[in-house]
């Protein structure tokens, strides 16, 4: 039962100090994750991630079959251009297709190209004239360095909103792929919403665009678009069906074309590669022109097929979770069952971006997955060296005990071979009195010497069990010097040793006497055993403050550092000890220091190899008592933290 306490105490340590080591693994590969997370090879990553799950996801839009795109985008391409007299006659180009594209009475009219300069007075009379025939008009400002090239007055007048044609945020970096439009853009301190946007609510027949830290509102549509930054970025919903795309030539000369157009939501612009300054590329591969990154992003808005970019925090948490888990499979799990969740984990980091993306938000890969892969990585690391540390640990705790117990029993075979052979004398033949005598002392002194050997087993036990009681009372300790040195002396003169009193001290100690004299007497002895004949062992007592100092230095066999790192653990004996031939179980410093941290003191050792050894107990101490000594009371032990 007691051995059962134990171990499952044991248990409870390891785990504790185990727990510390798996919260310490999570933290720091946590950390490194979400650092990786935003270094450029991991958003270069995370972009490539992100557009292939758009790929995927563009076929089943496909698939689904979205309603009926109501972006129509009338293309000035090259062969419009060319025929419609080039670039020099871009207005009155402009003013010609506007006069075409009234007659249909589409529902809004936007359009990307920038009219910022005035141009020929008689050009500009026609275009402004045409842009008034046509009703929810939209017209361009865009970003030129630090400021907004704005169409010019005279055209403004006719425009029933202004929208920016930026594809990105000024000073953003960029690999040429247009994945989100900023539907906000402001420049010194004026603001544009986009195009795309301006032309969304002329359509919603909304009069404004209604503000919140995470969405837009227009109408009764929510549009997922966080302020966080100063752009308010949309992710545009490509698709496998881009707006439909009329050439102007065609809507110019088939009046059939027309139709197409009417009640739609019209994007009219330049698409000609000779012309078109603003060439972008879709997540899906595809080359195309800004007019049609408008167009599309027309589409997301009106089909409300959004995606919103998980928030940095919810990043993190992701990432935190990752960790997490990882570090539970192995602090919680050991051998296949451990690796075999360590799996599940990097599988999961590795997918959840992706069911993510399919239920709308856009997490990163490279974030969880580095949480994943570092942790499940350390945490396994971890936990094969920690079991191997342990096995190793405890194959050598074993060897040591059973060494140990080698030694008792065959130490114990001594006094029980004297008992039984001076009992057996006894019963056997006529004694006379003074033989009897003798033989009765001997099995007496054995069997006490037998005793003491199973008290000392058993103390140590009880005190690493912390169930022994401490019978405290108040002596001085001048007296424990005395009997100690007494008791010490026999062992001392057979070797020629002499034991010097060097101080003594007249503090008094509070604290049980037979442990206390237990320990000071295994230091005594043990400084008489491992020296060589012919030396001397010093005693000396000190009180220093409430401090009371008792050292034992011999000029003996010494210890070197690693040593000393290992003599109060149990059953450990260093080899140059073993090798003086001295017979010990490598148990006594162990019990020594337990009693002494049950006293609330410490056990300091200076040592060096060949030249001896200083053992000090440092011990609370009571200088003036005015309790009895000798008066006994009892107080639990606790066990030395
Ligand atoms: P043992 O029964 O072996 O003496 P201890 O626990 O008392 O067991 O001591 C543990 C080990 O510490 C000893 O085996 C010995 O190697 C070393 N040791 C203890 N005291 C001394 C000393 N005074 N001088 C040198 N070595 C010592």
């Amino acid at each position: 039962m007691r051995r059962c306490r134990r171990s499952r105490r044991k248990l409870k340590k390891r785990w504790r100090g185990r727990k510390l080591g798996y919260a310490a693994i999570a933290a720091v590969c946590f950390a490194v994750a979400v650092a990786a997370g935003w270094t450029s090879p991991a958003l270069e990553i995370d972009n490539d991630v992100y557009d292939f799950m758009l790929r995927r996801s563009a076929y089943q839009d496909n698939a689904l079959r979205q309603p009926e795109s109501q972006a129509v985008i009338v293309a000035i391409d090259e062969p419009s251009l060319n025929t419609l007299g080039g670039m020099r006659k871009i207005r009155t180009i402009l003013a010609e297709g506007l006069e075409r594209i009234a007659q249909a009475q589409p529902r809004t009219v936007a359009i990307d190209v920038i009219l910022a300069d005035p141009g020929d007075p008689k050009e500009d009379a026609r275009l402004a004239d045409a842009l008034r025939a046509n009703h929810n008009l939209v017209l361009p400002a865009d970003v030129a360095g630090d400021r907004w090239e704005e169409p010019i007055a005279a055209f403004r007048a006719a425009a029933a909103a202004i929208g920016h044609v930026s594809p990105q945020a000024p000073g953003q970096p960029s690999d040429g792929v247009v994945r989100r439009l900023p539907l906000e853009l402001v420049v010194q301190h004026k603001r544009y919403w986009a195009l795309a946007l301006q032309a969304f609510r002329l359509d919603r027949g909304a009069s404004f665009i209604l503000e919140s830290p995470q969405d837009l509102q227009v109408g009764a549509e929510v549009i997922p678009a966080p302020a966080g930054g100063e752009s308010r970025p949309m992710l545009i919903a490509y698709t496998q069906s881009p707006p439909p795309e009329i050439p102007l030539l065609k809507l110019l000369r088939d009046p059939a074309a027309l139709a197409r157009i009417r009640g739609k939501a019209v994007f009219f612009g330049i698409t000609a590669l000779s012309a078109a300054r603003d060439r972008a590329y879709t997540p899906l591969g595809d080359s195309i022109s800004g007019l049609e990154v408008h167009g599309y992003a027309f589409q997301t808005l009106q089909r409300a097929m959004f995606r919103r970019d998980a928030s940095n925090l919810a990043n993190v948490e992701l990432c935190a979770v990752i960790a997490a888990l990882a570090v539970l499979a192995f602090a919680l799990f050991s051998g296949w069952r451990a690796y075999l969740l360590g799996v599940l984990v990097l599988a999961g980091a590795h997918a959840a971006p992706f069911v993510l993306f399919g239920h709308g938000t856009v997490f990163p890969l490279v974030g969880p997955a580095a949480a994943a892969w570092l942790t499940v990585a350390a945490a396994a690391s971890y936990q094969h060296f920690a079991v191997r540390g342990q096995l190793v640990k405890s194959e050598a705790a074993t060897a040591r005990y059973r060494q140990a117990m080698h030694f008792v029993t065959h130490e114990m075979k001594t006094p029980l071979t004297a008992i039984q052979g001076s009992s057996e004398l006894i019963g056997r033949y006529n004694l006379n009195d003074d033989k009897r005598k003798q033989m009765a002392g001997m099995i007496n002194q054995e069997s006490k010497r037998l005793a003491r050997m199973i008290e000392t087993f058993l103390n140590v036990e009880r005190l690493s069990e912390g169930e022994m009681q401490l019978k405290r009372e108040v002596f001085p300790a001048a007296l424990l010097v005395a009997s100690c040195v007494e008791r010490v002396k026999p062992l001392a003169e057979s070797k020629r040793i002499g034991i010097l009193v060097a101080h003594t001290t007249d503090c008094e100690i509070d604290g049980d006497r037979e442990l206390m004299e237990y320990a000071l007497y295994n230091l005594l002895n043990n400084a008489v055993k491992y020296s060589p004949p012919e030396t001397q062992v010093t005693v000396e007592g000190r009180c220093a403050g409430d401090r009371l100092r008792i050292s034992i230095t011999d000029q003996g066999i010494g210890m070197d550092e690693k040593e000393l790192k290992n003599i109060f653990r149990k059953f450990y004996r260093t080899k140059r000890a073993e090798q003086t031939g001295e017979a010990g179980t490598g148990i006594g410093l162990s019990i020594v220091e337990q009693i002494v941290a049950h006293h609330a003191g410490k056990i300091e050792v200076n040592s060096s190899p060949g030249k001896g050894s200083c053992f000090t107990m440092v011990l609370p101490a009571k200088m003036n008592s005015v309790r009895n000594p000798g008066s006994r009371e009892e107080a639990p032990v606790r066990r030395p933290s």
